[in-house]
């Protein structure tokens, strides 16, 4: 089959096909991984102070271009909000790790071990070519999650945006080459394809993205005995238990649920909330929903913005049209809003059932379930009652209690009292449960050891081998 040149980038404002995004060759993308192979040995025989001064000026070239990033990040997502928070967000992480990653790295003297003339120094070695495939939804800060410590690990990197973003990438080149950076990051283009052609060009694979195409990748890396770190979907839970602030709890659930149209990967997507207080709750959610508006009119008035994936949309409406045919209300929103782009409205929707999609299934959209529970048991059961396990929510005027529920829960990053905090703390070390993920934390500083491979120097002071071997009776 002939590989296409070119992809037709949309608009989600307008539903418009108003630009063309050229699609790197297989065999562009194969090439790049042999450049980017032999450029990695100089890159990491650098200091590592050096190569964190090149991160360094990255942050500054980003810096520089962030009027011009935030009008192509608006062309591709349709928000405005969202992101300058993630350009800034970014610039503030690129910054840390050229702080942080020295100290991560360091390679202290031998060591005595407990055989006296033995010993070993620990050493760390770089994977020559990590390969990023990214989603649309955070598309310059998801390329760049991964991308930035391996780069400080000593890791040259070859990337894939999703296709449905990628405007931004012409001008993240050009902050690369101004950053001196551009011989060991090349961007590339294209739809699964090139992400196929990245993974086998790789040495090891971090993915960002749905569940079944994490499965792919996954396997593909598998076969190529390569490792892949794969940060996947959720249906992340939150608990409203009997003695919470209930109006505090609506308000961080109507943030942490419809926020950015819930294309987050953390956005709340279900609550259960304690009988004694589902009624007030209920109806404080609904306040908080029914304040929001869409930014149909204006991308810097509103807080929700528009579906961004036209592959989202007919996902979106099956689901509230199955939850509706059967028997679910919506207390605020309910139908898309088409206005050349569409828009999902908040969404309370009450009278659920576990086995509708729209419970089960991942929406990643600004559509948010509330299941009335019996008690604590009942919410932990059906919070766990899930193939997902990326991250949940639990709100109770009791720390204490508030902290043993959360340790019930099997998801890998939990806010007690707020919803999302793992999306703004990104110093605390987390893991995906279940289908939401493999492979070790992105957060904290621990993430930068994903990008090597440790290597033990075992030294012999001085006693003649065989020492380990009986003498002969
Ligand atoms: P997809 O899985 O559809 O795509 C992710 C990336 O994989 C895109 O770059 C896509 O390219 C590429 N791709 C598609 N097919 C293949 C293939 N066969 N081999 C290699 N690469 C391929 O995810 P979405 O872009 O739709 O993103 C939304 C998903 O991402 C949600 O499920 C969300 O939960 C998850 N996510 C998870 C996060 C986390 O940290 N756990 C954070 C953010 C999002 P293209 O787009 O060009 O088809």
């Amino acid at each position: 089959m002939t590989e296409p040149t070119s992809l037709p980038l949309r608009n989600p404002r307008t539903g418009a096909h108003d630009g063309d995004l050229p699609v790197t060759a297989t065999a562009d993308v194969a090439a790049a991984g042999q450049q980017l192979r032999a450029a990695q040995p100089a890159w990491a025989a650098l200091p590592v102070e050096q190569r964190c001064a090149r991160l360094a000026a990255l942050a500054e070239a980003i810096a520089a271009r962030r009027e011009a990033l935030l009008e192509l990040l608006l062309a591709d997502t349709g928000r405005w909000h969202e992101s300058v928070i993630e350009v800034d967000g970014t610039i503030a992480a690129i910054r840390r790790w050229a702080q942080q990653a020295p100290a991560c790295l360091e390679e202290k003297p031998p060591q005595v071990e407990a055989i006296g003339f033995i010993h070993s120094q620990q050493t760390w070695v770089a994977y020559p070519v990590v390969g990023v495939i990214s989603p649309w939804n955070f598309p310059l800060m998801l390329t760049l999650i991964d991308a930035v410590p391996a780069l400080a690990a000593g890791c040259s990197i070859l990337a894939k945006p999703s296709e449905v973003t990628s405007r931004f990438v012409p001008l993240l080149r050009e902050a690369l080459a101004e950053a001196g950076l551009a011989e060991v990051f090349v961007l590339v283009t294209g739809a699964g394809a090139t992400g196929q052609a990245v993974i086998e060009a790789s040495d090891q694979i971090c993915f960002t993205g749905s569940v079944a195409t994490g499965r792919k990748v996954g396997e593909a890396c598998a076969r190529r005995f390569i490792p892949a770190s794969l940060e996947l979907g959720g249906k992340d839970p939150a608990l409203v238990l009997s003695d919470a602030n209930v109006e505090h709890a609506a308000r961080a659930l109507a943030w942490g649920s419809f926020v950015n149209g819930g294309q987050s990967c953390m956005s709340i997507e279900r609550v259960y909330v304690e009988a004694p207080v589902a009624e007030r709750f209920i109806a404080a959610l609904t306040r908080e929903a029914a304040a929001l508006t869409l930014t149909c009119d204006d991308p810097k008035a509103g807080q929700i913005g528009p579906v961004i994936a036209a592959s989202q949309v007919e996902l979106v409406r099956g689901q509230l049209a199955d939850a509706l045919a059967r028997g679910a209300r919506a207390l605020t929103g309910g139908a898309l809003v088409e206005r050349g782009g569409v828009w999902c409205p908040p969404t309370v929707l009450v009278d659920v059932s576990d086995d509708m999609a729209v419970v089960r299934d991942e929406s990643f959209a600004s559509v948010l379930p509330v299941i009335v529970v019996a008690d604590e048991a009942e919410a932990i059961a059906r919070a766990n009652a899930t193939e997902f396990g990326l991250s949940a929510a639990v709100f109770s005027s009791d720390q204490q209690r508030a902290l043993r529920v959360a340790r019930q829960l099997q998801a890998g990053g939990i806010s007690i009292n707020d919803a999302c905090l793992t999306g703004m703390v990104q110093t605390a070390e987390k893991q995906s449960f279940k289908l939401s993920g493999m492979g070790g934390s992105r957060m904290g500083t621990a993430s930068i050891r994903r990008f090597v491979r440790a290597r033990a120097l075992l030294i012999n002071n001085g006693t003649a081998s065989p020492w380990w071997f009986p003498p002969a009776a």
